[in-house]
């Protein structure tokens, strides 16, 4: 059986990019047009700096005017970030999807081989990052080939590097061309903008492809379920990073869609969160999982409770499941707050589904909420693929929608594997009931989430392989009441060492040393062998299971 989005068609753009959408074309997004008084901005919550959409199209224009004309960025070439959130972020972003470019967001808690993967994965030409991460960008920038021409700051300065200011300069001194168009044969469904790393079904991470369809549909899709309070401006607080998908949707293009303020935290702690949602009076807050545990658990919100319970309308949680205990333990401290989740994936630019505002009640939460407009699903058998399961039969959720990535980047295998027959398989494993609402069960894919980032184990399995004392290993993720997921290695130790508690200590400060913080590896147990199939096939499910019944 297929399900289909209960809301109305949404009719998506197919011609603009991202920033023609924004930027160009007032139908889409009218208050960008009205007075500059009135324009939404991103805000940099600690130093309150701000750039209004008037800004932000300005710095942008001059930022790829410089790229093309003294750098020579070329359509479909690859800029790459490397930095915490802060509002010059989206200016960048904004310019290189401007010129046609593509972007793509790398964690900035990569080391140097993790960043020199990524760029070598993305094909990246053109690199921003900030002083602090100036380092570890050039190390990964000389492994990847990249030359340091051709990495820039996006903020502060430092000496014999270019900064966004001195870009910017440059660029207005230029003439601008007009913004890039799609080419006339082509429409802004097959025109990658932006590249987010994903490990997918298997393997090592991969850049997903989103084309500026992708990004316009979501935002238009997220648009039809919003909620603000009459009289309003739309505020939302930047809390997640930038470079995972949901940052690039909600908080770089959705604000600007929603003529709204952005508030970025630069650095996340859970006091400058409160008083930042307090100070800007922020209704509607996008979490993940830990930070709604914190929520509950954490004394310092009782410094802020009376303000939260006055201004929170409703929290929102997504990117991994959250536990019933803790959504009922919020409800009780915040008992006039709504809630919803997003339910998706980087291959969906986000989300597939999500509670629209009929929902936004305790009693759906532990749901997924339903499908976003144009988007259709089918629940199928996880024996048998080909078997379409109906309300209330738990199998393998497939979507298909405007929000669907291309594809992954240089990757035809993968790509097949993922997207087949119009769907994406997600991999995880749900049942949709007679209401139409998904409810997420379980991971069929491989792919660990700590706090709501992925970590994918054959990454962690690569590293282990690689160890003189490791025969063979298999990495799988579990339950952590926190994190939600944790990785722990199984451990075949070559025949002449002794699993011995040393050794194991050992193994965790090899994987410590090479694996930013959330890889890292907290539990190692030895075992004879690890279950293959014939042909050589690592069996998690077989793993998994050994794992649940001990
Ligand atoms: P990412 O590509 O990093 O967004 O990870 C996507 C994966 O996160 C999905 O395939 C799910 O396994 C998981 N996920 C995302 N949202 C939810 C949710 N609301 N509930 C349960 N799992 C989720």
């Amino acid at each position: 059986m297929l399900w289909e989005s209960p809301h109305p068609h949404l009719d998506i753009p197919e011609l603009l990019t991202t920033w023609q959408w924004v930027f160009e074309t007032p139908e889409y997004s009218p208050g960008l047009y009205t007075s500059r008084s009135n324009l939404g901005s991103y805000i940099n919550a600690a130093t309150k700096e701000r750039l209004d959409f008037a800004d932000v199209k300005e710095k942008a224009t001059h930022l790829s005017t410089a790229l093309i004309k003294q750098y020579g960025l070329q359509p479909g070439d690859t800029v790459s970030m490397f930095s915490t959130n802060t509002i010059w972020y989206p200016v960048a972003m904004w310019a290189t999807v401007r010129a046609g470019g593509r972007v793509n967001g790398a964690s900035p808690a990569y080391n140097a081989d993790e960043m020199a993967y990524a760029l070598k994965t993305a094909s990246t030409k053109f690199l921003f990052t900030l002083p602090s991460s100036l380092d570890v960008a050039l190390a990964a920038a000389d492994v990847a080939g990249l030359a340091r021409g051709s990495v820039f700051l996006l903020e502060g300065q430092r000496d014999g590097f270019t900064s966004i200011h001195d870009l910017i300069r440059v660029g207005s001194e230029l003439v601008a061309d007009p913004s890039w168009q799609i080419p006339s044969h082509l429409t802004n469904k097959n025109v990658c903008g932006y590249l987010n790393f994903s490990s997918g079904t298997t393997g090592l991470p991969k850049a997903v492809m989103l084309s500026h369809h992708n990004l316009i549909a979501q935002c238009h899709q997220l648009k039809q379920l919003q909620l603000v309070s009459p009289g309003q401006r739309y505020k939302i607080l930047a809390v997640m990073p930038l470079f995972h998908i949901t940052g690039v949707v909600r908080f770089c293009h959705y604000p600007v869609f929603m003529n709204g303020d952005c508030i970025m935290l630069p650095s996340f702690s859970m006091d400058s969160m409160l008083k930042t949602i307090v100070e800007h009076e922020i209704e509607e807050l996008i979490l993940v999982p830990p930070i709604v545990i914190r929520l509950v658990r954490d004394p310092i919100v009782d410094k802020y409770l009376p303000e939260l319970q006055r201004i929170v309308k409703r929290w929102s949680s997504g990117s991994a499941p959250t536990a019933p205990e803790i959504i009922q333990q919020l409800h009780k401290k915040f008992p006039n707050t709504g809630f919803r989740q997003g339910y998706g994936a980087t291959e969906s630019t986000a989300c597939i589904s999500c509670h629209p505002p009929t929902h936004f009640d305790y009693r759906y939460a532990a749901t997924a909420g339903m499908l976003c407009a144009n988007t259709i699903a089918k629940v199928i058998d996880m024996d048998d693929p080909t078997k379409e399961l109906g309300p209330g039969q738990t199998g393998e959720i497939c979507a298909k929608g405007p929000q669907i990535a291309m594809g992954y980047l240089n990757n035809p295998t993968s790509t097949a594997e993922t997207f087949k027959d119009g769907f994406l398989h997600t991999g995880d494993v749900g049942h949709i009931d007679e209401e139409g609402l998904l409810h997420i069960e379980d991971r069929i894919k491989e792919m660990i989430k700590v706090k709501g980032q992925q970590v994918p184990p054959a990454e962690l399995e690569d590293l282990l392989l690689g160890h003189e004392l490791v025969e063979d290993c298999a990495v799988l993720g579990v339950p952590d009441m926190y994190a939600g997921e944790r990785p722990k290695a199984y451990v075949v130790l070559r025949a002449e060492v002794q699993p011995t508690e040393e050794v194991g200590l050992l193994l965790l400060r090899f994987v410590k040393a090479k694996k930013v913080p959330y890889k890292r590896i907290d539990e190692v147990e030895f075992t004879a062998v690890i279950p293959k199939s014939p042909t050589g096939k690592l069996l998690r499910r077989v793993l998994k299971a050994r794992d649940r019944e001990v």
